[in-house]
């Protein structure tokens, strides 16, 4: 049965039979939440071990001697940034890592180009405009940088490839005041897309009007898989820019956020040697250093590659489960409704795009019925889903049990929004 061959009176009895069910969800006062992508407590059981790593009776030197105690080193222990190095694929000489956020040090670098600009580049504040792409659905986070910084967002839509490459080349090629590209390259944040090596050549080789662009590569999920033998591993944006003649042209950025804790992991940026002495000279104004205590700890807990790639299979036992039920439950119960959703190998949400015109009513109703989600809209720039049709669906953080509520509710008011918006037409 497809809802689109419905006829107006099918279409109104579906509707009271939905609406009964939708009062029985109403009735049950739940309060779950599925708004942001957590770890659950059993994820973060996983790290407590690390909290004991680095102590009053333990070692607190790193390997070059210094006392992490103390001031000094403001880029990072070598030892934290052979580990970084690991996962970003990258040269340890040319990683910082900083403090516990990649988000924080992708907002400096986009504040440092505002107010210095970039290897001797005229500072953007001192431009008439500024302006950025924006592959949509994205990373609400990485819009609201540009938001709160004046940048004009540009969407450009995402395939299961990474972003419209045909409008990402016609765009930074025509206008100097585009700076810059925000990329989830890999198990991207909210479709779950890993970029393919003919977009990563694109982005690298790309003609750009601004000699100072910059892919903001944020590899927030590359270690993040679901499945044993369905590991992605995207193309080194690094090794691509710098075989096409732009080695200063991408800033790559990782933390163990969702590795250890999140807002109590470090963070790392990646970048070409003369990038990284610019972001040192800057940074070390900012601050005399960060936490290289927790920067130890992680050393110590996780070792190397090898070590994180062992740690991730128990993220990845805890979470699978979670990621299936949610997929069966919008297989099952939405069959024939028209709406599609993605089927990610790794990171930390699903995708949903349901029929033009609902994306804000399903939430809506979730809500009204105990059920948070991330706010629709939220995935585009200016929260401006042109088609209101994109939810982000963030399956980690509760317990299976009340994901298995939550969804039930879901399913119910994605059904229900859907035959409203069909009686509307
Ligand atoms: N980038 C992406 C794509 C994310 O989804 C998130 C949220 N986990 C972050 C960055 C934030 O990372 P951090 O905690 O390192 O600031």
């Amino acid at each position: 049965m497809s809802y689109a061959e419905l006829s107006r009176e099918e279409l109104e009895a579906l509707k009271a039979a939905l609406e009964a069910e939708y009062a029985e969800h109403c009735a049950k006062g739940l309060a779950l939440n599925m708004a942001r992508g957590k770890p659950g407590a059993d994820q973060l059981a996983l790290s407590l071990p690390m909290l004991d790593c680095v102590n009053a009776t333990t070692e607190l030197f790193a390997e070059d001697g210094t006392d992490c105690r103390n001031y000094g080193v403001m880029d990072g222990i070598p030892e934290a940034k052979r580990l970084m190095a690991s996962i970003m694929d990258h040269d340890a000489e040319r990683v910082c890592v900083f403090g516990n956020s990649s988000l924080n040090i992708m907002y400096d670098l986009v504040s440092h180009g505002m107010l210095y600009g970039y290897l001797g580049a005229p500072a953007w504040k001192t431009l008439p405009e500024i302006a950025w792409i924006c592959p949509s659905p994205g990373y609400d986070r990485h819009f609201a940088i540009c938001e709160q910084l004046g940048i004009r967002m540009i969407p450009v839509r995402m395939t299961e490839t990474g972003p419209d490459m045909d409008e990402v080349e016609r765009i930074a090629a025509s206008d100097a005041s585009v700076k810059g590209i925000w990329c989830v390259p890999q198990y991207s944040n909210p479709t779950g897309a890993v970029y393919s090596d003919e977009v990563v050549r694109r982005l690298a080789s790309m003609e750009c009007a601004a000699e100072d662009f910059r892919i903001f590569w944020d590899n927030a999920y590359c270690v993040h898989h679901l499945y044993e033998g369905r590991e992605a591993h995207v193309a080194d944006i690094a090794a691509a820019c710098e075989a096409s003649g732009h080695p200063d042209r991408y800033f790559k950025f990782a933390s163990t956020s969702k590795v250890t804790f999140p807002g109590a992991g470090i963070a790392a940026v990646a970048a070409s040697a003369a990038n990284i002495a610019e972001i040192k000279s800057r940074v070390g104004v900012q601050t005399v250093g960060y936490d290289k205590l927790n920067q130890l700890r992680h050393v110590k807990f996780l070792g190397d590659a090898n070590g994180m790639a062992e740690h991730m299979k128990k993220h990845a036992a805890i979470i699978a489960p979670k990621f299936d039920m949610v997929l069966d439950m919008l297989e099952a119960g939405l069959e024939g409704v028209g709406a599609t959703w993605s089927k990610p190998d790794g990171g930390y949400f699903i995708s949903f795009e349901g029929l033009p015109g609902t994306a804000k009513r399903t939430v809506a109703l979730a809500k009204e019925a105990g059920v948070t989600m991330t706010g629709a809209g939220a995935t585009w720039p200016y929260k401006n889903d042109p088609r209101d049709t994109n939810i982000r669906i963030a399956p980690t953080l509760p317990p299976m049990n009340e994901l298995e509520q939550a969804m039930e509710v879901f399913v119910c008011c994605v059904k229900l929004a859907s035959v409203e918006a069909l009686l509307a037409e």
